[in-house]
């Protein structure tokens, strides 16, 4: 099958960040496989699709979430993250595969909508009788038809040794090395074309032993897979690592093996400047998730610092239960936002935000060869924004009109050369049925959580 789409802005985001006011892009199969100015030369059979009043850029790569919290929004809306934890733990007591199915297509539907085509997700509770939660999350990324990244995440440190979870959802560790050990050997696929790479990824240090953090990581590396946890979100994880451990969050997760080229964390918003000179001269990755750092006011990333120091940065949903939005794209506009809130006019560009949500992304996710950019050889993950209707109409820029307005409808999203999402349309699930099914579930979880 050839895809020839034409007419339009291009965005490459290659090595030198080519960019194209009418260009043409030409993929077959699961393949981009050719960029150019102008008209596309014309290939027997092959689809053409009329780019024109639109802009293509990379598929966006969601490096942050937990996709299980679709069913649980809304709930302690105004509180704290431990606040907020310690109200939702009981709630995410009850999931099962039904719940995480359900909740995973309604999260991923969402996104592919804004314009992801690759997503991360970080699981971590895993009830008793909850059944096989990896393989639930799986199925609905299979259905929706997004390219993968699951880590298969894990607490052990309950409430009666000092941690913050209740100690009915925490697991013991032998088990969980055991059970993220069977989800690699199961479903890892380490294929250039890869629609599927699982992680290892304790949850954080305030629910995880440093004994498995320790073990975790040896079996990541053993195993070949990347390294994924939560880290220096809030000032309140600053104080509890101070007062158990004598340090701060990050030389916590060093001494344990927690930093390289092969582990990414999530928020990352408390690091000090040698805390930042330190991610960056390891190679460690960063999944910046404004939306939910503002959400539940944890502060900000330091994301262009960050970046400077050279440590990949990508952009992250986080879970739903606290950015209730759910959208990537909307997380490249708050990435620009927040950090000029913080750091002045000229501290990120529009460009240098969609960079993250592409390169930056694709980087932090080990996958730079083959995802994040627009350029012969590389994987057919690519975004068509509508950016003609009144919304962004007379905006001469389009790169500033998708970034800066109000999110874009999508005209086409493919995912490994497949159309996913089509006049902002998601061909691949019914989002009706789907919206009553995730209500449905919702009630059921608060229902049971009462009980
Ligand atoms: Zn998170």
């Amino acid at each position: 099958m050839t895809v020839v789409v034409e007419g339009c802005a291009v965005v490459t985001m290659d090595a030198v960040r080519r960019e194209l006011s009418n260009g043409h892009v030409v993929v077959q199969g699961n393949r981009i496989v050719a960029v150019g100015d102008g008209a596309a030369p014309s290939y027997d059979g092959a689809r053409v699709v009329d780019g024109h009043g639109c802009l293509l850029t990379p598929g966006l790569v969601n490096t942050h979430n937990h996709l299980y919290q679709w069913v649980t929004r809304g709930l302690a809306a105004d509180a704290t993250l431990f606040d907020w934890l310690t109200t939702l733990y009981p709630v995410w007591a009850g999931i099962d595969e039904e719940a995480v199915n359900v909740a995973a297509q309604g999260a991923l539907a969402r996104l592919a909508r804004t314009g992801c085509t690759t997503s991360s997700d970080h699981h971590y509770v895993f009830p008793r009788d909850g059944g096989d939660l990896f393989a639930a999350e799986i199925a609905a990324a299979e259905s929706v038809g997004l390219r993968f990244h699951p880590a298969r995440g894990s607490m052990d440190l309950g409430r009666k040794d000092g941690g913050l979870p209740p100690d009915d959802v925490v697991e013991d560790r032998d088990a969980v090395l055991a059970a993220t050990e069977a989800a690699i050997d199961r479903w890892h696929d380490p294929a250039f074309d890869s629609m599927l790479r699982v992680a290892v990824a304790p949850c954080s240090p305030f629910s995880v032993t440093g004994d498995l953090m320790r073990e975790a990581a040896a079996l990541a590396r053993r195993k070949g897979v990347r390294l994924h946890t939560h880290l220096a979100e809030t000032t309140d994880e600053d104080v509890f690592c101070r007062e158990r451990f004598g340090c701060s969050p990050l030389e916590y997760a060093d001494s344990l093996g927690w930093t390289g080229d092969d582990v990414w964390l999530a928020h990352g918003t408390h690091f000090d400047d040698r805390e930042v000179k330190r991610i960056g001269t390891t190679g460690t990755g960063v999944a910046h998730c404004p939306s939910s750092n503002a959400r539940l006011g944890a502060g900000i990333a330091r994301a262009a610092d960050l970046r400077t120091a050279g440590a990949p940065v990508g952009l992250g949903v986080d879970g739903a239960a606290s950015n209730e939005a759910g959208s990537l794209i909307e997380e490249v506009r708050h990435a620009v936002l927040f950090a000029r809130a913080t750091g002045g006019p000229e501290a990120m560009t529009v460009r240098d935000a969609l960079e993250m949500a592409t390169v930056g992304g694709a980087e932090v996710l080990g996958r730079r060869d083959a995802i994040g950019s627009i350029e012969p050889g590389k994987l057919a993950d690519l975004a068509l924004w509508r950016m003609d209707t009144p919304a962004h109409a007379g905006i001469t820029d389009p790169v500033a009109a998708l970034v800066l307005g109000t999110p874009p409808p999508l005209e086409l999203l493919l995912v490994d050369g497949r159309p996913v999402v089509e006049r902002d349309t998601v061909l691949t699930v019914d989002e009706h049925a789907l919206a009553a099914r995730v209500a449905v579930v919702h009630e059921t979880l608060l229902r049971k959580a009462r009980r």
